[in-house]
């Protein structure tokens, strides 16, 4: 589906200390659209070179924390021109290497952008602490927030650019240090990412990039000079962290995962917002969002005219090249998650569900699959409904009254983002205070992050540090610091400062 590559591949390097080391080709990063394209080769870190560049951080720190806080932003500035001045290659890179399309890639290099700006702007305002009133009239009392140390940030391949900024952004700006570990799927980018980083003026050690599979993230993350983890990806793998991290004193561990979400229909809804809704929710990215909805839950009033209507309009989207703008959205991301979403479709006709199109295999050198759609009912139990799929795979799921499609929501283990298509302010308002999630849309699909905006979710979903304001909290520890104006000592509660007991 693709024309053969013109691009070079890229000699994949580590990032320890100030230094790129040469190149390696323990693994290659392929065009999951023509799987015969490689896009570059890369090392698989060691668990030498993964305390390495640990250690580089911690020796990089001190420095860093001790720069400006203001300066420290600056240096967001400069990221920010350079990231403006790359971003059709920075795109069209993604591209090839995720197999989202360039609309989409284009579409995530300026929510990089945006998180770079925000950081820049917080830099001079914002979150740093807080003047408060002491007992004591001759005392000022401040609460100041301080960098815990060494950040590991460790990402998925779906937002391979911009969600590594959320992480890196507001870690770096508070005086942390950082070791990356990206995605084994989208190695290139990455490195992208950090070469940038370099070459806005960001100090040796302050950024370090290790490369390679869960072995590397999990000698990183065992590392017990990482004093936080930043995670974002699978609930397995969130978990696997959470427990390793857990036997780490004083580890902090800020966990954004996957998601089972969903799309209320109700009875009032606009029906083609509501289909349009539906279509952009299950497929843009081909399902691979974290915020995909693979259920939509429709009143019973609508159910059969909208599973007509939503067959129709996902039998016209078109699954195909990601750098032809035109196309709806591309492959899947590999082989692995072809074969995951393939064995879905199998459960779901095993467990009896209505198949209502019948997706499968499109063919060719890339990892394409075709829309599967089927009708489902709540009260069946299917593990189809509950877990998360990650592909183009969708129930739609009737109901009755508005609590039980609340209910219907609220089945699962996750709770990352709900939409509801509705016109009735009532109706908007039971759903937004009934359902669990982080993010909450009306008449709008389930997708769309701003940078500014919380981004996380509850249950399986996150651990409750949505990006970027309240990631703040989990990279820095708030301190108090008393000063007294005073000439003589006073204590709060009346306490006796005398050094014979007796109130001075
Ligand atoms: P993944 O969990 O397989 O991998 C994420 C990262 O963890 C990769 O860098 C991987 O190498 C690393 N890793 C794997 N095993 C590890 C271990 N034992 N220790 C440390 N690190 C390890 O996720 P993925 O397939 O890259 O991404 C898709 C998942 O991410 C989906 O579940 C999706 O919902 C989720 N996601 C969530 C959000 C969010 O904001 N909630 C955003 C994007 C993606």
């Amino acid at each position: 589906m693709t024309s053969p590559s013109t691009f070079a591949p890229v000699a994949g390097r580590l990032f320890v200390g100030g230094e790129w080391l040469a190149p390696r080709d323990d693994f290659a990063s392929r065009n999951p659209a023509n799987l015969d394209e490689v896009v570059g080769t890369f090392p698989q870190a060691t668990e030498a070179e993964v305390a390495s560049a640990v250690d580089a951080a911690r020796a990089a720190f001190p420095a860093w924390r001790r720069t400006s806080r203001i300066l420290r932003a600056e240096a967001f500035d400069r990221l920010a021109q350079l990231v403006k001045r790359d971003t059709d290659a920075l795109a069209t890179l993604m591209a090839r290497e995720c197999g989202k399309n360039l609309t989409e890639c284009r579409a995530e290099v300026i929510e990089g952008l945006h998180m770079i700006q925000y950081v820049f702007g917080v830099g001079r305002t914002g979150v740093y602490g807080e003047v408060v009133a002491s007992e004591i009239a001759e005392k000022d009392a401040f609460t100041r927030r301080k960098p815990w140390g060494v950040v590991a940030v460790v990402t998925p391949w779906n937002f391979p650019f911009a969600v590594p900024l959320w992480m890196l952004g507001p870690s770096l700006l508070e005086g942390n240090t950082c070791v990356f570990k990206p995605s084994e799927e989208t190695p290139a980018i990455a490195q992208r990412l950090v070469e940038l980083f370099v070459e806005a003026g960001f100090p040796k050690g302050t950024v370090n990039l290790v490369q390679g599979s869960g072995p590397v993230g999990e000698a990183l993350v065992k590392n017990p000079a990482v004093n936080v983890v930043c995670f974002t990806g699978s609930y397995a793998v969130g978990e696997r962290i959470q427990q390793v991290s857990a036997t780490i004193p004083n580890r902090i561990v800020a966990a954004e995962m996957g998601g089972k979400n969903a799309v209320i229909v109700c009875d009032d809804a606009r029906f083609d917002l509501a289909v349009n809704a539906g279509i952009l929710s299950a497929f843009k990215t081909t399902g691979q969002r974290c915020v995909s909805a693979s259920r939509i839950i429709v009143h019973e009033s609508l159910i059969d005219r909208y599973a007509r209507a939503f067959v129709e309009q996902a039998a016209r989207l078109r699954f195909g090249d990601p750098l032809d703008a035109s196309n709806f959205a591309g492959p899947l991301v590999n082989r692995k998650g072809v074969e995951k979403v393939l064995s879905y479709n199998a459960l779901a006709k095993k467990e009896g569900v209505k198949v209502l199109a019948d997706g499968g295999e499109l063919g060719g050198k890339g990892c394409f699959l075709s829309p599967f759609i089927y009708q489902a009912n709540a009260s069946a139990g299917t593990r189809v409904t509950h877990e998360e799929v990650f592909g183009p795979h969708v129930a739609l799921i009737p109901f009755k009254s508005d609590e039980e499609a609340a209910a219907i929501y609220n089945d699962t283990e996750y709770g990352l983002s709900m939409a509801v298509i509705t016109e009735s302010y009532r109706k908007m308002r039971f759903f937004r205070d009934e359902c669990d999630y982080g993010m909450g849309y009306v008449n709008l699909p389930s997708i769309g992050a701003e940078v500014h905006l919380p981004f996380g979710g509850v249950k399986k979903s996150g651990n409750g540090h949505p990006a970027p304001r309240a990631l703040v909290d989990a990279v820095t520890h708030r301190t108090a610091f008393t000063v007294n104006h005073g000439t003589d000592i006073k204590m709060a509660q009346g306490l006796a400062t005398a050094i014979d007991g007796a109130p001075a």
